[in-house]
């Protein structure tokens, strides 16, 4: 698999460009916004630059890197030589199956179609190409270009040999892929989200502050990151909408949101990218610094 499509250029989707086009793949990268496509080579670059003054890379990597990655904002055009489309726009539903049928119409029909999605069923984006076969999940982790983990996510149709060129070429990434069915939440958001709605109640009765929380996590399992810091990183939004893809497609209130989350949202607190979660950011200090609203 030589020719990638990688859609969407925001977070995600800048740092599977990078990865795919630093291991030598031939890359083009489609967003609706030319804006998005220029941030997301700017990002590229420093982030290139990033291991080259760490001596990770050289000069040389750094520029086939980049001489390896085109722009589109015609999708139509961007997939119609891929062998591969990875797929990492905005995580809507009906945004997806609107892309999912535009790229099986235009994409070579021997071209692996997979997405990044977090939560979104990929047997449900499958069933709108005709080529579910050939649908896949391929999950990479936020920064994309320093985490090692992909779940790979086979639909209720996806061929065992597709899944097997998937493992396989997520290994030539550099990266470590595990198998995994599809089911809400897949594995990783299954288990950390249950985890961070703990965390979240622990605060909201009172039983621990956000201080105390993540310390526990971070000094008593080792986790580098406590779950309320980690869920300001991730996005309480976000956070909310996997709680309810879980809590809806188990159909076990388990998985019911914790209301202080809920009235968090709802008031705009979403962690890092607002300014304010359970954090505060923004500071000249390094040091976390707990929202009022808990301090
Ligand atoms: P983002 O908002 O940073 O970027 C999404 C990009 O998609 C934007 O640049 C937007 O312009 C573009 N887009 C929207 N509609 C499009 C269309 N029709 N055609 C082409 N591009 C379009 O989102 P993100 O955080 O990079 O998330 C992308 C996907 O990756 C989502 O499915 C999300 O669930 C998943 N994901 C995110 C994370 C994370 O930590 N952010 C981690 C794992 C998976």
């Amino acid at each position: 698999m030589q020719n990638i499509t990688v859609i969407g250029a925001g977070t995600m989707g800048n740092g599977i460009a990078h990865v795919f086009a630093q291991t030598g793949h031939s890359v083009t990268l489609v967003d609706i916004s030319a804006a998005a496509l220029e941030k997301a080579l700017k990002t590229v670059e420093k982030n290139l630059d990033r291991m080259l003054r760490k001596e990770k890379i050289s000069e040389s990597d750094k520029a086939a890197t980049l001489a390896n990655i085109s722009t589109s904002t015609d999708l139509s055009k961007g997939v119609s030589k891929a062998d591969l489309v990875v797929e990492a726009a905005t995580e809507n539903v009906d945004l997806k199956l609107k892309i999912f049928k535009q790229i099986d119409e235009n994409a070579p029909s021997d071209a692996i179609l997979a997405s990044n999605t977090s939560s979104i069923s990929i047997t449900k984006i499958a069933a709108v190409t005709n080529r579910p076969e050939k649908v896949i999940g391929m999950h990479f982790f936020n920064p994309v270009p320093v985490m090692k983990l992909v779940e790979v996510i086979n639909g209720y149709a996806t061929d065992k040999a597709v899944s097997a060129q998937i493992m396989e070429l997520s290994k030539k990434l550099g990266k470590v892929p595990v198998e995994i069915k599809d089911y809400p939440g897949f594995a990783a958001n299954r288990m950390l989200m249950p985890l961070m709605n703990e965390a979240f109640y622990t605060l909201y009765e009172g039983v621990a502050g956000v201080t105390e929380i993540d310390t526990v996590m971070k000094l008593g399992m080792g986790h580098p990151m406590g779950p309320l810091q980690l869920a300001d990183f991730v996005g309480l939004d976000v956070c909310l909408a996997i709680l309810h893809v879980l809590r809806d497609g188990f159909g076990n209130p388990k998985y019911a949101p914790c209301p202080l989350l809920v009235n968090m949202v709802a008031a705009g607190k979403l962690g890092r990218k607002t300014g304010e979660g359970f954090y505060k950011y923004g500071g000249a200090g390094k040091d976390l610094v707990v929202a009022d609203q808990f301090a």
